[in-house]
C-alpha cells in the first residue's frame, strides 16, 4: 500500500524547486519506479511534487548549433522514435527503444530514466543496506549474479539505465534547476560512485531537477549504437552492454568513446579502449584487442564472472556493426 504523503502540483519550475527542496520531498515524472518504490517501502517520502505540469520540461527540439534540446519530460518512447535522434543520435534512440516495455516506455521519462533508483534485490528488499546507511553491502557474500564487476566498493549495484551510457558516450550535459538557480553537468559526471557516497546515485542536491538534456551536433562521420544483452526479448535490465560514439574517416578511427552499462554503479567509460581505437583501421582484428581490453581490471564477485565473457562480446559485436 502507498504510504501517505503531501501531493505538491507545481506550476512553475521555481516552485517546484522551493516544493522541492523541503526534508523528505521527491520528484515525480512518469511514477513507474517511484510510485513502485513508495509503495515497497524502499523509501518515503513526505511530500511527492509532480513535475507534470511543467511545460519548461517537455519537448525535444533542435538547438541553432545542430545539437538538440531534450526536455527531461521526453518520454522513453518519444526519444525512440524521435526521427532526428534515430539518424544523429542513434546510440540514445536504441537505448530508450531497450529501456523497460512498451507501456514503460510511454509513461517513463528520460529525466526519470536517469535518476530512478538501483534495481539491487537488496536495496529493494527488506534489506538494512548499504545504500540505504546499514553497515554492509548484502551482494558481497550473497546473491551477486546482477552486480557490479567494476567500479564497486561498500556497495555494488549496477545502474539500471540504459540511456544514462548512450547519454554519456554522446557527450550531453544536463540542466539542472535548483534553489541557487540553474547549472549545467556534463551527463558522465552526473553520477556518483559508491567509494564517494553509497547512499545516492546522482550529484543532485535538495531542491534540484533535472530540466534537459543537451545534446551537442552530431560529428563529421560519426556513428554510433547502443548495444544491451539480457536474459530475455522482453523487458528486462541490462546484464551488460555498450554505448559507442564513434567518428570515422576513410574506414580509420577519429575519436571514439567507448561507455559500458550493466556492470557498475554508473555508466562506465574505458578510455583505454577509446585510446586503442582512435588512429586505427576499424576491423575485426580492432574489434576483438578493444573487446580484450574492455574487461581488464574487472573485478567479478562469486555469481557474475559470466559478465565478463558477456561484455567482451558485446563490445566486439557493437564495433563489428560500424565496421
Ligand atoms: C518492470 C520495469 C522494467 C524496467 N526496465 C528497464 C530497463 O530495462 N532499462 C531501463 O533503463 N529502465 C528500466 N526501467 C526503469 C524505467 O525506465 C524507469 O522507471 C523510468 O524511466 C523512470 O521514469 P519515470 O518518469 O517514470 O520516473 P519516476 O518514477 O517518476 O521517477 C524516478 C526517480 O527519478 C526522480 N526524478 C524523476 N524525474 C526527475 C527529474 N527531472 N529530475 C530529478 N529527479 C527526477 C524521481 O524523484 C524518482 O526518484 C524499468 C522499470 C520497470 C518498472
Amino acid at each position: 500500500m502507498l504510504p501517505s504523503f503531501r501531493y505538491i502540483r507545481p506550476r512553475t519550475v521555481a516552485e517546484a524547486v522551493k516544493a522541492l527542496a523541503e526534508p523528505g520531498a521527491c520528484a515525480h515524472a512518469g511514477g513507474t519506479d517511484l510510485v513502485g518504490c513508495l509503495r515497497d517501502g524502499v523509501f518515503g517520502a513526505k511530500a511527492v511534487v509532480s513535475l507534470s505540469d511543467l511545460a519548461e520540461l517537455r519537448g525535444i527540439s533542435a538547438a541553432k548549433d545542430g545539437g538538440l534540446r531534450i526536455g527531461a519530460l521526453a518520454t522513453l518512447a518519444e526519444i525512440a522514435r524521435h526521427a532526428g535522434i534515430v539518424k544523429g543520435w542513434p546510440a540514445l534512440a536504441q537505448g530508450a527503444g531497450a529501456a523497460a516495455s512498451p507501456q514503460l516506455r510511454n509513461q517513463g521519462t528520460l529525466g526519470g530514466n536517469l535518476c530512478q533508483r538501483p534495481r539491487c534485490w537488496y536495496f529493494r528488499g527488506d534489506f538494512d543496506c548499504a545504500r540505504k546507511g546499514g553497515e554492509i553491502c548484502f551482494a558481497v557474500e550473497g546473491e551477486n549474479t546482477y552486480h557490479a564487476i567494476f567500479g564497486g566498493s561498500g556497495c555494488f549495484i549496477v545502474h539500471p539505465s540504459d540511456t544514462a551510457s548512450p547519454l554519456v558516450a554522446l557527450q550531453a550535459t544536463a540542466r539542472i534547476a535548483g534553489p541557487k538557480g540553474s547549472r549545467s553537468v556534463p551527463v558522465e559526471k552526473l553520477f556518483v560512485l559508491p567509494a564517494v557516497d553509497h547512499t545516492r546515485e546522482t550529484v543532485l542536491g535538495p531542491g534540484e531537477v533535472i530540466t534537459e538534456i543537451l545534446l551537442p551536433p552530431p560529428l563529421a562521420g560519426g556513428r554510433g549504437l547502443y548495444r544491451k544483452v539480457r536474459a530475455r526479448g522482453a523487458w528486462d535490465f541490462a546484464l551488460g552492454g555498450v554505448a559507442l560514439a564513434l567518428s570515422t574517416k576513410d574506414g580509420k578511427v577519429v575519436s571514439a568513446r567507448v561507455v559500458l552499462s550493466g556492470v557498475a554503479p554508473t555508466p562506465w567509460r574505458v578510455p583505454e579502449v577509446e585510446k586503442l581505437l582512435v588512429g586505427q583501421m576499424l576491423d575485426a582484428r580492432l574489434a576483438a584487442d578493444a573487446a580484450e581490453l574492455a574487461v581488464k581490471g574487472a573485478e567479478p564477485m562469486s555469481g557474475n564472472d559470466y559478465k565478463i565473457p558477456l561484455v567482451k562480446g558485446a563490445v566486439e559485436e557493437a564495433l563489428l556493426a560500424l565496421v
